[in-house]
């Protein structure tokens, strides 16, 4: 930067991850929010947590996404919540709008009958949009293509525990591709022809099936008593997407952006309403090798209405190893247990 002779990075804690350093330890990380501006006051709320836990020590650069523009008031109020970068970016709406190739009138009987099945957000179309975005998209984004890990935050989230090691490079030096905390079942109704696309795919993907994958997990119907919440051999087990420590490289390989080119084709994030979590599960689960996916029990986290809640000194406002505080039928939406059991606690 200047004409001074380079030192070499040093990973210690101290001056080295100041915000402005350009020699800092900080590895090639982002947080990353896709957000609305009527969701100020929710982002302002995780904020808080995620930069009183940890970026307050490491001070990761923040990139804030949104279909819109950002309003002035947004951006001045998310500025004050952090002494380290920001950037505010509108997402190219090639990336947003929907596909050509999906006919309104074949959406809307869909959204009849997914109603009337119950499934969630089925009706409104900006949600699927998310969704397939999410899937797809967001590591296309032009701001982002120099930038290979990123950790999502949505609004409304809670952040528990302090973080005193830099989970960017925790991600690195231990090779790994995903990081969760949640792990659960989906309703099944929102995914139903997911799994017969993904073995569409993969009858004539065969290579791409990593050798130590977690299929197990993917198409486990035995060790839930009520199975009839499987969706077409699919456990409906996903990582939880509103949180996700990740390697945008595994996005941007050639099998997971097959994978997604396949099943946008088909449809299914209109006509059904496939989310971006079981869809990165499932991508993760059959293209990666399951050593590559940590579960980060030590990251206390809550998205209404699930936790993960470590036991530990660390953690302030959780209850340890409350997995819910919503009705009774939830306690049974956890889906850790089957990714123990099939892949080890990583
Ligand atoms: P839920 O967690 O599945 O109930 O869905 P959310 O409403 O939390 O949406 C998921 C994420 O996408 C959040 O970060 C939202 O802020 C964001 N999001 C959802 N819909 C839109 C949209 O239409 N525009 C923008 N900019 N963000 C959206
Ligand atoms: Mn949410």
């Amino acid at each position: 930067i200047t004409g001074e002779p380079e030192e070499p990075l040093q990973r210690v804690d101290g001056d080295n991850y100041a915000p402005d350093n350009p020699k800092s330890a900080r590895r090639n990380a982002t947080l990353l929010s896709l957000v609305r501006n009527s969701e100020l006051e929710d982002m302002l709320m995780s904020m808080r947590d995620l930069e009183r836990t940890f970026n307050s020590k490491f001070n990761y650069p923040w990139l804030f996404l949104n279909d819109k523009p950002f309003t002035q008031d947004f951006m001045d109020a998310i500025r004050k919540e952090t002494k380290a970068e920001v950037r505010f970016e509108q997402v190219p709406k090639e990336h947003w709008e929907v596909p050509p190739w999906i006919n309104n009138d074949l959406y809307l009987e869909s959204v009849q009958l997914l109603l009337s099945q119950n499934v969630q957000y089925m009706s409104k179309v900006s949600y699927h949009q998310m969704c397939r975005w999410n899937s797809g998209f967001f590591y296309k984004h032009p701001a982002l293509l120099n930038t290979r890990y990123y950790w999502r935050v949505e609004p409304h989230v809670h952040f528990f525990c302090d973080i005193d090691y830099d989970v960017f490079a925790w991600m690195e030096d231990h090779n790994k591709t995903y990081g969760f905390t949640v792990n659960i079942y989906d309703s099944p109704e929102s995914v139903q022809g997911l799994w017969p696309e993904t073995q569409k795919f993969m009858a004539e993907h065969k290579e791409w099936l990593a050798p130590n994958n977690a299929i197990k997990w993917l198409q486990d119907n035995e060790v839930r008593p009520d199975n009839h919440r499987v969706a077409n051999g699919y456990s409906t087990c996903h990582f939880w997407s509103n949180f996700e420590i990740g390697d945008m490289d595994f996005w941007r390989g050639p099998a997971y952006e097959a994978y997604f080119n396949h099943l946008d084709r088909a449809g299914g994030f209109f006509y059904e309403r496939w989310g971006d979590a079981p869809v990165h599960s499932i991508g993760l689960g059959l293209f990666e090798d399951a050593s590559k996916i940590h579960w980060f029990r030590d990251i206390g986290y809550q998205h209404i209405p699930f936790f993960n809640c470590p036991n530990s000194p660390k953690c302030k406002g959780c209850q340890p190893g409350r997995f819910t505080d919503g009705e009774q039928w939830l306690h049974r939406e956890d889906c850790r247990p089957n990714w123990f059991k099939y892949v080890g606690q990583g």
